[in-house]
């Protein structure tokens, strides 16, 4: 099976310091000692980046090929210095949580050509579900991002910022003579990417294009990082939006592990700490409609990104992988005749079902803020199954029958 990719958040904690050189240099000297004693050019440096992975636009540094910096502005962070951090805040390099929702995005002028791509690009990040993320176009100035026409120099499409301080980065620029000539699908692209980076994601590809890991000081105060995401592979998604350097050519809609990422780092239910999330897959009921399956399971490994049968359809919620307390066993079932999973908190023998495993474990009532999973039942389709949202799709209210609360998970 297809082992690893790799989604990445960034988080980062430091502190640094600015040394002033006081001694007489010629020019050539302090220029370098100028751009070498910047603070934010110091932090890009102990990110992993050489003096010629850095590019200086003026005003901002440019690194990864479309990530910005802007020279005059360091993020704050202090807020690692609070302890226990909460969700409310979030960290540096993510989109805290009272925000995920209400992220504002504005058109500068110099862009109204490209608002339908915009649009476009938007609807990428708010059409995934059971995510928090929900970006709205606003006319005012006060926006969280601000989209607008740059000339970035021959062979950058865009670039944008990581969110700081728990706010989406703040602004996209985008080359517009750069991507004038791509398809309205490759122009919607670059932005939904750029978009991406505003909310925290680095690039999938970032191994592959030799980019760093992000630098750990010495003394573990500064942290810059890209995380892998739990259930995204770590060897490379060819078709994730968020690779870089594929101006023109990448991915024109979110990969399955794109949408996984989201739905991890921006759950729309946030997980309590320790459970994890059981991935949610659907077969369609070929050659036989009976054959049609929901299947649920915190084992990655064990159908990956899809097979030929089965879709992979992200996260389904969280629960645990042990019983931690409160919580019970979930029983998995797999039926005789026909494809389909059935998982119940009751033991014992079902008829016309062979137990395979524990799946996981899961509330059996309401505590800890759990909410309940539904159990809905196909008749025709001989398929049961299980979802927070009782209005996930049409096939779910006209073909199955509400069958009552499961369990309650996250
Ligand atoms: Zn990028």
């Amino acid at each position: 099976m297809k082992k690893l990719s790799l989604l990445t958040l960034l988080l980062c904690v430091l502190t640094f310091s600015c040394k002033k050189s006081d001694k007489i240099l010629n020019e050539d000297q302090q220029n370098k000692v100028e751009k070498e004693d910047h603070s934010v050019y110091q932090f890009i440096k102990k990110l992993g980046y050489s003096d010629s992975e850095i590019k200086d636009l003026g005003s901002e540094y440019l690194v990864d090929g479309d990530i910005l910096f802007a020279k005059n502005e360091l993020p704050n962070f202090s807020i690692f210095q609070q302890s226990p951090k909460t969700k409310q805040y979030g960290t540096s390099y993510y989109v805290g949580y009272n925000i995920q929702p209400n992220i504002t995005v504005r058109i500068d002028p110099s862009m109204s050509a490209y608002a339908s791509e915009i649009n476009g690009a938007i609807d990428m990040w708010n059409n995934v579900t059971n995510s928090r993320i929900n970006l709205t176009l606003t006319s005012s100035t006060s926006q969280d991002i601000l989209i607008t026409n740059s000339n970035l120099g021959s062979g950058i499409c865009g670039a944008g910022y990581f969110p700081v301080d728990g706010r989406p980065g703040g602004l996209i620029r985008i080359n517009i003579s750069q991507i004038a000539g791509n398809s309205f699908a490759q122009r919607q692209r670059t932005i939904a990417h750029e978009l991406g980076h505003t909310i925290g994601f680095r690039h999938t590809n970032w191994q592959a294009s030799g980019e760093p890991i992000g630098g750990q000081l010495p003394d573990n105060n500064a942290y810059f990082y890209a995380m892998h995401l739990l259930g995204t592979p770590t060897g490379g998604d060819a078709n994730s939006l968020m690779n870089g350097g594929e101006c023109g050519i990448g991915a024109t809609s979110l990969s399955s592990y794109d949408i996984l990422a989201v739905q991890f780092m921006y759950p729309m239910n946030p997980p309590i700490a320790g459970s994890i999330p059981v991935f949610r897959y659907s077969a369609g009921g070929y050659p036989d409609i009976r054959n049609t399956d929901h299947f649920f399971t915190i084992d990655i490994t064990e159908l990956g990104n899809g097979s030929s049968t089965y879709s992979f359809e992200g996260i389904g919620f969280f629960a645990f992988s042990s019983q931690v307390s409160g919580t019970v066993p979930v029983y998995r079932y797999r039926r005789n005749q026909y494809a389909d999973h059935y998982y119940t908190t009751q033991s014992g023998s079902v008829s016309g079902y062979t137990f395979e495993s524990i799946a996981f474990y899961a509330y059996p009532s309401a505590i800890n803020g759990a909410l309940p999973v539904y159990r809905y039942y196909s008749d025709s389709k001989a398929d049961h199954h299980y979802t927070k949202n009782t209005n996930e799709s049409q096939d779910l209210t006209t073909n199955y029958v509400y069958e009552g609360i499961a369990f309650y998970a996250y």
